[in-house]
């Protein structure tokens, strides 16, 4: 009889894996065992031919929904006539254990279904899950992954769960938060001040009378605490804007199923897939005409953050009030969402009206991950839940130093390249508050311990101010490790290789806000020529100056009127624009310019997003980041219209004959919409004009621009029809979220 062994990688740990193999071995008749190990899981399996094919294709196919095979490699063993029965066996512990740590999963199906029928132990229970979903990183404590570890700690299994959870047939064998009404976590409403007002079923049902009346409920998740309004109240919804001080940003919206999502979002089969996926991020979809979704949701905006409910607590909540909840982080704006009961009641008492808290603590932050599919895949633009702490392997770094990278300072990542892996942070929100420092700081410590990894060097942004460079220069002092700073649109470009296996010479398209570059000025509309830890810059945008600086990021105008002024000199203000300044200010900043005060220059592609924004009245004053170009990405649609030209010397690209083309079309009454389309035409002729220049065959797109679905697409189409090949972010988001990533990259090859 045929004996195998077969050697599986993949995610095959923590996700119900064995189990499964288990069962899969007995239904075919096989002998055998299967165990864990640093590189995978191997199995031994003897019988039938016919048998073993079988189970070598259940095994690929006919596992756990979180479970992957990466890859498969079989070995003929010589039979053993003595074999008998399957056994799993304990992980082997010898070696380089590689701890391989499981994000945190959406409820499964068979959960879901055990939750919503009566009779069954876990009926309505919130805190229902298995091998194959739940919490996992959020809270673990420290490896090995075991019940011990978790913050499950606090309850002993009853009789009923014991038995599950040893019973390899059942699918919630060494289900480590396996819990049920007896055992497990329960539901509190408290007030304000922390006093409970209700529990379990009653604290749910009093939650929900709440949201239906329009008041605002924080939750405790999966990952943290959030704040859920009544989407389809323009009142609940501004009240709770005016609280959390956040005027127009888009919130995200939980629909109760997917037939009430799909009635609201346009949605093709890669969107159905991947909200009701494991990892089940917020998805940017596009919003039907008459959504039962407020305006205010997302002003001006045509797409919606949309996903489905991920736990149980969620479930069941959204079915009970029947219908969309705004379901945003528990923060005020910029601070990092609240995780831990007293840290809520405290930070959140001025947002929230009542709290739906539990028993079982959160033992790091996860927030909600954010993606978007287009043409030709999804864009993960906010790496977190579903994805934390999956180790990403990076191609040719094997045996390269070990790198903790820092990050840049909004949408902050910490990362760690270990011996040709890399473990990411979840997305840490920006660092510009005590808290988003703090944060920082206690993540980088977790991430150590967690892994048991110490670094052999440290790297960081070239930006002395950012909080991670400060700290990444404390600790590089108290470790008396070296720390390599790496410039901000190379760790882009580095990124993005590294995302593709690429170790260069490539074209490095970085486009996005603000990044201190080599020379010291403010850069962000650069092609470079990248090949390891060394950059050369083929391209730029010729910099404009910023009046008032950094205040230009919430400010379009500014940008504007810096543009204006390098390129005409002083004058008035064109008559689209003028309507952006009260009084004296355009004269202020006129004279600023003038002396060259507080106006540092910038090749910022974003920036120039910002300034044919506010040209254009489509958006002028206050704002958040990016509002400005998202507006003329919106305004362009699909509209194909001809580029305006550019001036291009030496790689540096003088936008003096696209400002004049803006403002000709604007005096001729041309809509909003074609001058937008224009625009986008001429960035892709200039991602073009840099690639060609720069000559090589490969090109890498990434930046916060490139988060501009329209732009990316252009881009992406101009450069492919013109034999390059075109890469971009897909495992890592193209914005800041992924400049860790870059840093630790160079940094290894430095
Ligand atoms: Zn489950
Ligand atoms: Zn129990
Ligand atoms: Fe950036």
């Amino acid at each position: 009889m045929p004996r195998l062994c077969i050697e599986v990688q993949g995610v095959v740990q923590g996700v119900g894996f064995r189990p499964s193999v288990y069962r899969l071995a007995l239904a075919h008749g096989l002998t055998g065992a299967v165990w864990n190990h640093a590189r995978g899981v191997t199995i031994e399996a003897q019988g039938g031919a016919t048998s073993l094919e079988a189970f070598l294709r259940a095994i690929q196919t006919d596992i756990p929904p979180p479970a992957r095979v990466a890859n498969l490699a079989c070995v003929d063993l010589p039979e053993d006539p003595q074999a008998e029965g399957f056994r799993i066996l304990a992980s082997d512990e010898g070696g380089d254990i590689r701890p391989v740590v499981p994000p945190d999963l959406a409820i499964c199906p068979a959960c879901a279904e055990e939750t919503d029928t009566p009779g069954e132990r876990r009926y309505r229970y919130p805190f229902t899950n298995c091998t194959y979903c739940g919490p996992r990183y959020s809270i673990i404590a420290s490896l090995p992954y075991d019940r011990p570890h978790t913050s499950m700690q606090a309850f002993p299994m009853c009789p009923a769960c014991r038995r599950e959870y040893s019973d390899p047939l059942d699918r919630r064998f060494h289900a480590q938060p396996i819990a049920c009404p007896v055992c497990g976590p329960h539901l509190t409403l408290r007030r304000l001040d922390g006093g409970s007002l209700s529990e379990g079923e009653d604290a749910l049902h009093e939650a929900v009378v709440a949201l239906q009346e329009g008041r605002v409920v924080a939750i405790k998740g999966l990952g943290g605490f959030q704040l859920l309004v009544d989407a389809t109240s323009a009142e609940a919804v501004r009240r709770l804007r005016d609280r959390k001080r956040r005027e127009e940003k888009p919130f995200a919206v939980m629909f109760p199923d997917m037939a009430s999502l799909a009635a609201a979002c346009e949605l093709g089969e890669a969107e159905r897939a991947l909200l009701a996926s494991p990892e089940a991020p917020i998805l940017l979809v596009r919003r039907r005409p008459g959504a039962q979704v407020t305006e205010g949701i997302a002003p001006g905006n045509p797409r919606l953050g949309a996903f489905l409910p991920y736990t149980p607590l969620h479930r069941l909540l959204l079915a009970l009030v029947d219908r969309p909840l705004v379901c945003t982080s528990g923060n005020l704006s910029e601070e990092p969402m609240a995780f831990e009961d007293d840290e809520a009641l405290r930070r959140l008492g001025t947002l929230a009206d009542v709290f739906l808290t539990h028993n079982r603590p959160i033992l790091r932050p996860v927030d909600d991950s954010v993606m978007r599919v287009d043409g030709d895949g999804p864009t993960l633009l906010r790496r977190a839940r579903g994805f934390t702490p999956l180790a990403v392997a990076v191609a040719g770094f094997k045996g390269a130093p070990t790198v903790l990278a820092f990050g840049a300072h909004q949408k902050a990542t910490v990362s760690l390249l270990h011996q040709g892996q890399l473990v990411m942070s979840q997305h840490l929100g920006d660092l510009m508050s005590l808290q988003g420092a703090d944060l920082l700081a206690r993540t980088v410590e977790d991430l150590l311990d967690f892994f048991g990894v110490q670094p052999d060097r440290l790297a960081c942004d070239l930006h002395p101010d950012y909080a991670s460079t400060r700290l990444a220069e404390r600790l590089s002092n108290e470790w008396d490790l070296p720390l390599l700073r790496v410039q901000h649109h190379h760790a882009h470009g580095a990124a993005c290789m590294a995302e593709h296996g690429l170790k260069g010479p490539a074209t490095a398209l970085a486009w996005d806000g603000t990044g201190l570059g080599s020379d010291g000025t403010l850069w962000g509309g650069e092609a470079l020529a990248i090949k390891g830890d060394r950059f050369e810059r083929v391209g730029h945008l010729r910099p404009f100056p910023l009046p008032g600086g950094e205040a230009a990021v919430r400010e379009p105008r500014r940008s504007a009127c810096g543009l204006l002024w390098s390129l005409r000199g002083s004058g008035s203000p064109p008559p689209t624009l003028a309507p952006a300044f009260d009084g004296p200010e355009w004269n202020l900043l006129q004279s600023m310019l003038a002396k060259g005060l507080h106006s540092p220059v910038t090749s910022s592609i974003g920036r120039l997003f910002d300034a044919v924004a506010a040209l254009t009245s489509l958006h002028a004053r206050h704002g958040f980041e990016g509002q400005a170009a998202m507006a003329l990405e919106f305004a362009a649609g699909d509209r194909v219209e001809s580029p305006y030209a550019w001036d291009l010397k030496a790689g540096m690209a003088n936008p003096s004959l696209l400002l004049e083309g803006v403002l000709s079309d604007l005096a001729a009454g041309q809509d909003v919409a074609f001058i937008a389309a224009r625009f986008h035409t001429s960035l892709a002729d200039l991602a073009l004009a840099w690639t060609e220049l720069s000559g090589l065959p490969d090109v890498v797109l990434s930046g916060g621009c490139f988060q501009n679905a329209r732009l990316t697409g252009l881009v992406q189409a101009k450069l492919t029809d013109a034999g390059f090949r075109v890469h971009r972010h897909r495992t890592f988001p193209p914005n800041d979220g992924c400049i860790s990533l870059g840093q630790a990259v160079v940094a290894a090859l430095g």
